[in-house]
C-alpha cells in the first residue's frame, strides 16, 4: 500500500467562502489527481460500485483510466452508467466511499472528487456531446417534473428515439437541485449547461406550467403516449406544537429557495432573511445543515441547529457495520463555518412577542442506545426545560410525500401510506424520483429513473 493520504479539506477557507455564494469545494491539482486515483488502483476487491453506487459507476475502470491520463476513456465509461455526473459529483453523499475497500482499515479513495474531475474535464475539451438519438418510434411522453429524475428521465427516452416534452412549474428546469440544494454546494450554471444539451439533443422543456392548474392531466393523457410522474415529495413535515403560527417560522424549504432565487436573479431581494436574526434550525439532517451555511452567509446574529435524536458516534457506529452506509456523526462544510449543534432536543412549543416569534422551548431527552450503538427509546430529562432565543425559525424535518391534489388527483393514482405513487403502469402512466421512493437524494431519484424508463421503453414499443 503506498502512504499517500486522503485530503480531507478541500474547501476554500471560510472567511472567505462566508463572502459569496460559490461552490465552497476546489478541484483537486493533476498531481493530486494521479496520486488518488492511484491509491484506488490498490484495492484487492472492491465493494464501491456493486453495493455502494446507486448507478453503479465502474468505479476501479474510472480511475484506472484518471491514472493513465485518459480522460476520454475515463468519461465514456463514467457516461455509460451516469446520465449527469455533474451533479452526483458535486452533491451526492457518495455512498460509494463508505463501501470503498480502503474504508474498512484507512481512508475511502476521494471517489467524488475524481468523478467530478472527469467530468469537468470532459465539458473543457468538448468530450461531453449531445446524446445520440435513435430512431424516431413516433411516440411522445409527457414527464411532469425537472428534478434530476425527470431530467434523466426526459434524456433517456429522448435517447431511444421517444419524443419527451417536460412539463414543470417553477419558471426554470432542476427541481431541489436548483430551487432547494443552495449555490454553495452546486453553482446553477451546472445545470443550465446540461439543460442547453439536453434540448440541442431534442427534449422539450414547457416551465412555467403547472400541471392541474396551466395544463391538465387529462389533456396530457389525450395528448402524449405515455405519461412521467416526477413531481418530487412536496408535502413538508409540520411541527404542531403550541406557537406554530407565529410569524416569522417558515418551512425550510421556503427559506433556501427564496435565497436561490435571489442568487440567479430570479427575484431582486431575499424574500426571508436572516440577516442580523437569532436563527433555530429545526431538524439535524442535511436541509438543516443548508439552512446553516445559508443563514451564516446571510450575516445571522447567531445560527442553532436542534435535532431530537442523539450525537451520533464519531466513528462508525458497530450497528452499521463496512460496508453499510455508516451510522455516524456527519459534519458538513457548513457546520464547519460556524453556528451550533444541539442534540437530543424535544421542541415543546414556541413563545412570542407582537404575533412574531421569540423563542423556542425545549427539553433535552435522554436516550437508551442498544449494544451495538443505536438510539432505542428516549424520555425527557427531568428540569431541563429552557428557552432558546429565536427571531426566525426554520422547520427543516424532511417532507412527508406527494401532494394528494394536482396530478396524482387528476391521474386517479394510488397513494401509497408512505406518500409516495407506485403509478399504474398499465395504463401508461409511471411515476420515478422521490415521488416513487419517498424523499431521497440525487444519485437515487437518476437510479430510480433508468430503471423506470425501461419500462416506459418497453410500453411505447410494446405496449402493457
Ligand atoms: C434543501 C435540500 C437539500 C438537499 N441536498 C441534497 C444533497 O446535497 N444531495 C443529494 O443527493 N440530495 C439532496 N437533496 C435531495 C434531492 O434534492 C432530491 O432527492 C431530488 O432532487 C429528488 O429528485 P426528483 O426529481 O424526484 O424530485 P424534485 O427534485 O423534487 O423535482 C420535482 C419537480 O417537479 C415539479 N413539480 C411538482 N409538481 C408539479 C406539477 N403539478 N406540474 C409541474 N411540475 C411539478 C417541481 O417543481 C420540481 O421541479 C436535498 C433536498 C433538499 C430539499
Ligand atoms: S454517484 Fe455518488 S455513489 Fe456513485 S460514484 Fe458518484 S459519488 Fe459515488
Amino acid at each position: 500500500m503506498n502512504n499517500i493520504n486522503r485530503i480531507n479539506d478541500i474547501t476554500r477557507p471560510v472567511s472567505v467562502r462566508l463572502e459569496d455564494w460559490g461552490e465552497v469545494e476546489r478541484r483537486l491539482t493533476h498531481e493530486e489527481l494521479s496520486a488518488q486515483s492511484g491509491r484506488c488502483m490498490e484495492c484487492g476487491t472492491p465493494f464501491c460500485h456493486g453495493i455502494g453506487c446507486p448507478l453503479g459507476n465502474v468505479i476501479p475502470e474510472i480511475n484506472a483510466a484518471v491514472k493513465k491520463d485518459q480522460w476520454q476513456l475515463a468519461w465514456k465509461i463514467l457516461s455509460s452508467t451516469s446520465c449527469f455526473p455533474e451533479f452526483t459529483s458535486r452533491v451526492c453523499p457518495a455512498p460509494c466511499e463508505n463501501a470503498c475497500t480502503r474504508n474498512i482499515d484507512c481512508e475511502s479513495v476521494m471517489i467524488r472528487q475524481l468523478e467530478k474531475a472527469v467530468v469537468e474535464t470532459a465539458f473543457e475539451r468538448g468530450y461531453a456531446e449531445i446524446a445520440k438519438r435513435a430512431e424516431s418510434t413516433g411516440k411522445k411522453v409527457a414527464v411532469i417534473g425537472s428534478g434530476p429524475a425527470g431530467l434523466a428521465m426526459a434524456q433517456l427516452l429522448n435517447s431511444l428515439g421517444h419524443s419527451a416534452t417536460v412539463f414543470e412549474k417553477n419558471d426554470k428546469a432542476g427541481g431541489l437541485m436548483r430551487y432547494g440544494i443552495p449555490d454553495f454546494k452546486m453553482d446553477k450554471d451546472i445545470i443550465d449547461r446540461r439543460l442547453e444539451l439536453m434540448k440541442l439533443s431534442g427534449v422539450k422543456f414547457r416551465c412555467g406550467t403547472e400541471i392541474g392548474k396551466d395544463v391538465s392531466a387529462a389533456y396530457l393523457r389525450r395528448t402524449f403516449d405515455a405519461v412521467v410522474v416526477a413531481v418530487g415529495t412536496t408535502l413538508a413535515r409540520d411541527l404542531n406544537v403550541p406557537g406554530r403560527t407565529f410569524k416569522n417560522i417558515h418551512f425550510a424549504l421556503d427559506y433556501l429557495s427564496s435565497q436561490n432565487r435571489a442568487v440567479s436573479g430570479e427575484c431582486k431581494n431575499t424574500g426571508i432573511s436572516a440577516e442580523g436574526k437569532d436563527v433555530v434550525i429545526i431538524g439535524g439532517g442535511d436541509t438543516g445543515s443548508d439552512c446553516v451555511g445559508t443563514a451564516l452567509r446571510q450575516k445571522a446574529k447567531s445560527v442553532v441547529q436542534m435535532d431530537i435524536m442523539p450525537e451520533p458516534p464519531e466513528k462508525r457506529s458497530y450497528s452499521t457495520p463496512w460496508p453499510d452506509w455508516p451510522y455516524q456523526l456527519k459534519t458538513s462544510s457548513s457546520h464547519n463555518e460556524g453556528g451550533t449543534r444541539l442534540w437530543s432536543s424535544m421542541i415543546k412549543s414556541f413563545t412570542g412577542v407582537n404575533g412574531a416569534v421569540s423563542g423556542v422551548e425545549t427539553t433535552s431527552l435522554e436516550w437508551e442506545i442498544s449494544a451495538e450503538g443505536k438510539p432505542l427509546r428516549f424520555r425527557e430529562t427531568e428540569g431541563s426545560a429552557k428557552t432558546v432565543k429565536a427571531d426566525l425559525v426554520l422547520l427543516a424535518m424532511g417532507f412527508a410525500g406527494v401532494s394528494p391534489t394536482g396530478p396524482a388527483e387528476e391521474l386517479e393514482l394510488e397513494i401509497t401510506g408512505r406518500g409516495v405513487l407506485p403509478g399504474a403502469p398499465e395504463r401508461g402512466i409511471f411515476a420515478c424520483g422521490d415521488a416513487r421512493t419517498g424523499q431521497s437524494l440525487v444519485v437515487k431519484a437518476i437510479a430510480d429513473s433508468r430503471l423506470i424508463a425501461s419500462k416506459v421503453h418497453d410500453y411505447l414499443i410494446r405496449g402493457a
